[in-house]
């Protein structure tokens, strides 16, 4: 019922051309992939020649970052309309880099999460602890914070969610496939309370040191849908190796 669902997050990587470059190298290389959802999200610079590029590709394109408003006074933000004009599919919502730099609350996130969806783009929402939260055991406390805030007054159609333990994240220290299940399976509960058996078609994917030498592990794990790269989604080696994992 859920098919793998494989996105890119280039973060503040890549201008115009390197963008150009990397998706003429990418794309030959995963056309025949049918049974998996690739998504880019290159930074919003990069998206007008990206939405060129995948045109007539097996690949969706997807921003980083959206405001909730339609328009106005807000100098430098960008809309759900905008994005979906441009040709967006998806928006990555409360990464913990906006949260940590930007000081974006669950609060902030859920009314992202109802604009995008409301003008039409699918929402992968980030959720997820750091260390000290899992060390003082805290983790699930704030999956079901970030999971019911984050969602909060929405459906669950064109919703993926992103489990992104913080400290995994650019760090080269994955969650084992243990922890990314355990996590996995909470949330699936959490969604399934939320949503009934609705609950059962959103993606749940893993961010956090996704590479070609974890990737197969990690697609192994009952609940885990998919992967949010960060790192190794700017080299097309690595991205097509990732995006081709093997089925354990
Ligand atoms: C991310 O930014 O969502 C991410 C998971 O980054 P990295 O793969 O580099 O850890």
């Amino acid at each position: 019922m859920r098919r793998p669902f494989i996105a890119a997050n280039w973060k503040m990587n890549k201008t115009v051309s390197e963008t150009q470059d990397f998706l003429s190298a990418f794309i030959p290389e995963v056309k025949e992939v049918k049974d998996v959802d690739i998504v880019i999200a290159p930074p919003f610079t990069s998206l007008a020649v990206a939405a060129e590029e995948l045109s007539n590709t097996n690949i969706k394109l997807a921003a980083q970052n959206v405001f909730y408003e339609e328009k106005g006074a807000y100098t430098g933000e960008v809309s759900p309309l905008m994005l979906i004009d441009i040709g967006c599919k998806y928006v990555i919502v409360g990464h913990s880099e906006r949260r940590q730099y930007f000081h974006e609350t669950d609060e902030i996130v859920n009314r992202k999460v109802r604009a995008a969806k409301k003008a039409g783009l699918g929402v992968i929402l980030c959720v997820g602890e750091d260390l000290e939260e899992r060390e003082t055991g805290k983790t699930f406390s704030v999956l079901e914070k970030g999971v019911d805030k984050g969602l909060s007054e929405t459906d669950y159609e064109g919703i993926v969610i992103a489990y992104e333990p913080i400290w995994a994240i650019g760090t080269g220290r994955t969650a084992t496939p243990e922890q990314a299940q355990e996590a996995h399976e909470f949330i699936r509960e959490r969604l399934r309370l939320n949503y009934g058996k609705k609950a059962d078609s959103i993606c749940i994917i893993y961010g956090g040191s996704v590479t070609p030498d974890n990737i197969d592990s990690l697609m192994a794990c009952k609940d885990l849908d998919g992967v949010l790269v960060g790192g190794a989604s700017l080299k097309v080696e690595s991205f097509v190796r990732i995006v081709r994992f093997n089925r354990l």
